[in-house]
């Protein structure tokens, strides 16, 4: 059956993958973007998620052209790293805007229809170091953590009404994010990791693609890693 599915931050990297991971399933699938071109054969709908009113016009449009949201993949997440000394009021807040609120904000607006229809799958991407903490990344690793007790205080809110709320936590992965990384900062991080290499974005979106899935529909509050063994212990 076709689904409504929403990936915030489709555009590109992990995002990209998810929505090509729910378009291959045949579920029909919006993406949002904020500027240039986004890729092809997805709703592509504008939208700044720490943007309230963006945020209700890229629903709208989404409600009008495919229908409400049944899947909602909440990917858009940025990094701003700077050792705490260094780290101003503002790098900490613009991240924990767009990671948690902006988070928040969509998952909110989603709820709404989900409710009515009494069904509905929500799926937050998170990061290891959420909870395995990161040096350089306070802002970072409080907004992920933060996701967890969001994810999970919903969990248990939504339960009743046939709606899940899991967290997928992945570990590093070849996009932008992490290209921004010096060849030095890749290779420390690469020894650290048991699979001993970076995760391919389709390796997250599998497992996203997994708790949207009926064979998921008793999974509610949980956070998956795809970390190659990296947290091993959460
Ligand atoms: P990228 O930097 O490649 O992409 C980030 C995406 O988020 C882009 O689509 C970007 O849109 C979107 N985005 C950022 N800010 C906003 C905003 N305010 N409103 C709407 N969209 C926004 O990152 P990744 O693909 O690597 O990361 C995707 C998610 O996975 C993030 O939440 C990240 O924290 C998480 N993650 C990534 C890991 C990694 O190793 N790469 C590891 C663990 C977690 P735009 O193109 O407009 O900038």
């Amino acid at each position: 059956m076709s689904r409504s599915v929403l990936v915030t931050g489709g555009n590109r990297g992990i995002g990209l993958a998810i929505a090509r991971a729910f378009a291959e399933a045949g579920d029909k699938v919006a993406i949002t973007y904020r500027s240039g071109e986004p890729p092809e054969g997805f709703l592509a709908v504008k939208c700044d998620i720490t943007d309230t009113e963006q945020v209700e016009q890229a629903y709208k449009e989404i409600e009008e052209k495919q229908g409400a949201v049944e899947v909602l993949v909440a990917n858009a997440g940025v990094t701003r790293d700077q050792l705490l000394m260094r780290m101003s009021e503002d790098d900490f807040a613009s991240v924990l805007e767009t990671n948690l609120t902006g988070t928040f904000r969509v998952v909110k607006r989603a709820n709404r229809a989900m409710l009515r229809a009494r069904k509905g799958r929500v799926v937050l991407i998170s990061s290891v170091v959420g909870l395995l903490g990161s040096a350089g990344q306070a802002n970072y690793a409080a907004s992920k953590a933060g996701l967890v007790g969001f994810a999970r205080s919903l969990a248990r809110e939504l339960g009743s009404r046939n709606i899940t709320v899991n967290v997928v936590a992945p570990g590093f992965v070849d996009t932008d994010m992490t290209r921004a990384l010096t060849d030095e900062q890749r290779e420390n991080i690469v020894k650290q990791v048991p699979l001993a290499r970076y995760a391919q974005p389709e390796e997250i979106a599998a497992s996203v693609r997994f708790l949207a899935s009926d064979e998921a529909a008793y999974i509610t509050g949980a956070v998956i890693p795809v970390d190659g063994g990296l947290g091993m212990g959460h």
